[in-house]
């Protein structure tokens, strides 16, 4: 055979992931095939429940040691419970793999109903960064020896005035953590000949955590990628964008407004953890279903590629569920491991089963047509593949 095998291992997860996982690895195997850039050999590895029946473990060790050995990972959704039980097994995969840019394209498809007049342009790639800010969960309830002790100490010692009955909570935003993740969102630009990068912040108000992010990401900009950027500012000063990116920032609560009022002008938005995620749902409510997203975790060392949404469980072995964000997921991972050919004829595959009106109950309902099964939506996307 033509072409490399690539190792890519997978976790089905819990509810609607086996189906959306299995249909969308049948798809991809089309797809790789039909490019001829070779072919993948999915590894299992267990999380979730079915771990948990297998191995009495929710991640097991053999998981980790599997995505160690194949560095690049699909994963279908897993049940994390609100408030109590085990900590999310999503974050510790993240932890564990120091995966610290999430990448979320939004992207319109024709045939979604959007609450936007004008959807059509909506063509965006979200960057958040996946391990700092408050997400590092430094917090100290309320009543705790440890708050009552943080607060006498910024009090006593650094002249603050905290309230005795206030909850602590941490914002950490370091400078490395900023670079790396601001040279993944502009190397996926140049690679992916991305128009802008706007760096999404709250410094006005967040001086040296949001304002330090958006400093820190404009020098690294600037001193390692000189020659492939332009500033806002230095167009508004004369300089030619010379099909140069054009780096820019936002303010975050202005960056809203933008994205549903003028979404076509924006292309590439970085932002830190907490922004990052607000702004990404939000962007994915403007197509009209975040059902149909995907998003990448990506390391120096290692990727996973999942659907934005959960587990559905309602829905699971039903044979309903939309299997596009798990799809779209997919594709990312393609590009990843240099298959770009087969991620680009799914992508058009997708869109041209849309077009005839054939799609999940999820979509069907909007459109006004029945509803096909999971099984047979993916099947429809394997033959425009194969008709090619
Ligand atoms: P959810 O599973 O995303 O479901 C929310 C609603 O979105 C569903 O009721 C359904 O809407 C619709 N939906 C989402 N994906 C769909 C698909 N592929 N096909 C058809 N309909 C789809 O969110 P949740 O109910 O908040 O979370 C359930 C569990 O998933 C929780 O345990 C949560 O922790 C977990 N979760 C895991 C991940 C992850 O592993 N990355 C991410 C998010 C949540 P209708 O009811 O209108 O049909």
């Amino acid at each position: 055979m033509a072409g490399t095998e690539k190792e890519v291992a997978f976790i089905r997860g819990d509810g609607i992931g086996p189906e959306i996982v299995d249909n969308s690895k049948r798809i991809v195997d089309a797809a790789v095939g039909k490019s001829g850039a070779g072919s993948i050999r999915w590894v299992e590895a267990y999380a979730g429940s079915a771990a948990e029946e297998k191995f009495g473990n929710r991640l097991p060790d053999q998981t980790l040691e599997i995505i160690k050995r194949c560095k690049v990972a699909i994963k279908g959704p897993i049940e994390t419970p609100v408030g109590k039980g085990f900590t999310s097994i999503n974050v510790r995969l993240r932890l564990a793999f120091d995966l610290y840019a999430n990448i979320r394209p939004v992207k319109y498809f024709p045939g979604i109903v959007s609450p936007l007049k004008k959807p059509e342009g909506i063509d965006m790639v979200i960057f958040r960064e996946n391990t700092d800010d408050l997400y590092r969960g430094i917090e100290w309830k309320y009543d705790s020896a440890e708050a009552g002790k943080v607060r006498d100490f910024l009090n006593s010692e650094l002249g603050t005035d905290i309230e005795s009955d206030a909850g602590i909570g941490i914002k950490v935003i370091g400078k490395a953590k900023t670079q790396r993740v601001t040279r993944i969102a502009l190397n996926y630009a140049i690679n992916h000949r991305r128009k802008s990068i706007t760096i999404m912040h709250k410094g006005n108000i967040m001086k040296y955590t949001e304002g330090a992010f958006r400093e820190w990401a404009y020098e690294t900009a600037e001193k390692e990628f000189r020659d492939r950027i332009v500033t806002e500012q230095e167009v508004a000063n004369g300089a030619s964008r010379d099909g140069k990116i054009l780096l820019n920032d936002r303010i975050a609560d202005n960056m809203f407004q933008q994205i549903i009022t003028r979404p076509d002008e924006y292309d590439i938005i970085l932002a830190p953890n907490l922004n990052g995620d607000y702004v990404s749902d939000a962007a994915g409510a403007l197509i009209g279903n975040i059902g149909v997203l995907g998003g990448a975790n990506i390391g120096d060392n290692y990727a996973m590629f999942e659907a934005v949404h959960g587990t559905v469980p309602k829905y699971a072995g039903m044979d309903v569920a939309n299997p596009m964000g798990m799809l779209s997921a997919c594709t990312l991972m393609l590009e990843h491991i240099g298959m770009d050919v087969a991620a680009t004829s799914i992508k058009k595959a997708v869109s041209a089963v849309l077009e005839e009106k054939i799609a999940t109950k999820d979509i069907a309902r909007f459109l006004g047509t029945e509803a096909v099964g999971t099984k047979e939506f993916s099947d429809s996307i394997i033959a425009k593949i194969k008709e090619g």
